[in-house]
């Protein structure tokens, strides 16, 4: 089969098409003929590079993490012929926190493209249990776009116990995944307040129909918020950034039982936490790592309704390294995919 292989680490062009040895499906896994695949910062580009913590791999290696396609040898309830979405994350389903429901804290949990070979390639074998059946009405590469950030949205306002009507402030709403999560607190009935540092970005923003759109650099970004929320301050927000300026901001605008949800930390600065105020107004701070399994049915339920997000550009799997050199110079707003034909 034709794929996308790295022989060591490196910039966009140790990024080779080659033929490599089709997967074998193992017991409890689904064989699928990719046809859309994310091209991700930490676990493609950092995995490339040689940045990524995670990384334990063997060369030659396929990256490639969340993507959609359809299913070529079945099992474990799914069928030949039919169009799935995939996502990174293979938790052990035995530890702690897997017999809790709260698998996106696996300490054992194993990485598509990280840990065993990707999907940057025209066909990958993964575990029937991080696959779901997409509905009919969307393509590909808005399947591939969606697969990992929706159900990571799903599990953040499930963790932090959204309710209808509830103002949401999200940071950085104009990246892949900021994108997703403000449409997904929109489609649960909260009030998005969506946020972005770069004026071009906030325009398109303000075409999808959130209650507003701000500047977080604003110097009157905290009265903006507490006037948009009559005085109260938001019940979540969500920041995957870890910058002490932003956090303190958000600290700022946080209501009475409000949480702050970190799902990222891009900045990764220490920031500031006032305790006192924390345990005065019942306020959290909760991490989340990444999506839980039933995150993954309930998303795709949502979906169904409609929940379509943006996507940048395509590239053929051939133009894998000229993809990588697109999302490495932050180019894009939404998503960037490679298509296999
Ligand atoms: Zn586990």
């Amino acid at each position: 089969m034709k794929a996308a292989v790295i022989h060591e680490f490196g910039p966009p062009e140790v990024l080779r098409i080659e033929d490599a040895a089709t997967p074998q499906p193992a017991a409890g896994e689904v064989l699928v003929r990719v046809r859309a695949v994310r091209v991700g910062g930490l676990l493609d580009i950092g995995t490339r590079a040689g940045r990524n913590p995670f990384a334990r791999l063997t060369f030659p290696h396929i990256l490639g993490a969340d993507f959609a396609g359809e299913v070529v040898e079945g099992g474990e309830g799914f069928s030949p012929g039919e169009r799935i979405a995939g996502v990174p994350f293979i938790p052990c389903g035995h530890c702690q926190a897997c017999s809790m429901g709260r698998d996106d804290a696996c300490p054992n949990a194993q990485l598509v493209g990280v840990h065993r070979q990707g999907s940057y390639a025209e066909y990958v074998s993964v575990p029937a249990k991080i696959v779901r059946r997409i509905p009919p009405s969307i393509g590909y590469e808005q399947a591939a776009a969606l697969a990992l950030s929706g159900p990571v949205a799903v599990t953040q306002f499930g963790v932090a116990g959204l309710r209808k009507g509830d103002w949401v402030v999200v940071t950085a709403a104009a990246s892949g995944l900021g994108l997703v999560t403000s449409l997904v607190a929109q489609a649960l009935g909260a009030r998005v307040i969506a946020c972005s540092r770069k004026e071009w970005k906030r325009e398109i923003l303000r075409g999808h129909g959130f209650e507003a759109v701000l500047n977080t650099d604003d110097d009157g970004f905290v009265d903006q918020v507490k006037e948009l929320t009559t005085g109260r301050g938001v019940a979540i927000a969500i920041d995957n950034t870890a910058s002490t300026s932003m956090f303190a901001k958000l600290c700022a605008v946080l209501d009475r039982l409000g949480v702050i949800v970190c799902s990222g930390a891009l900045a990764a600065e220490t920031v500031p936490l006032d305790m006192r105020s924390l345990y005065l107004k019942s306020q959290s701070v909760i991490g989340i790592r990444t999506h839980t399994q039933a995150s993954l049915d309930g998303f795709w339920r949502m979906v169904q309704d409609g929940i379509e997000t943006r996507i940048d550009r395509s590239f053929p799997l051939d133009d894998v390294a000229e993809a990588h050199r697109y999302v490495e110079a932050e180019k894009n707003f939404g998503r960037v995919l490679l298509t296999i034909d």
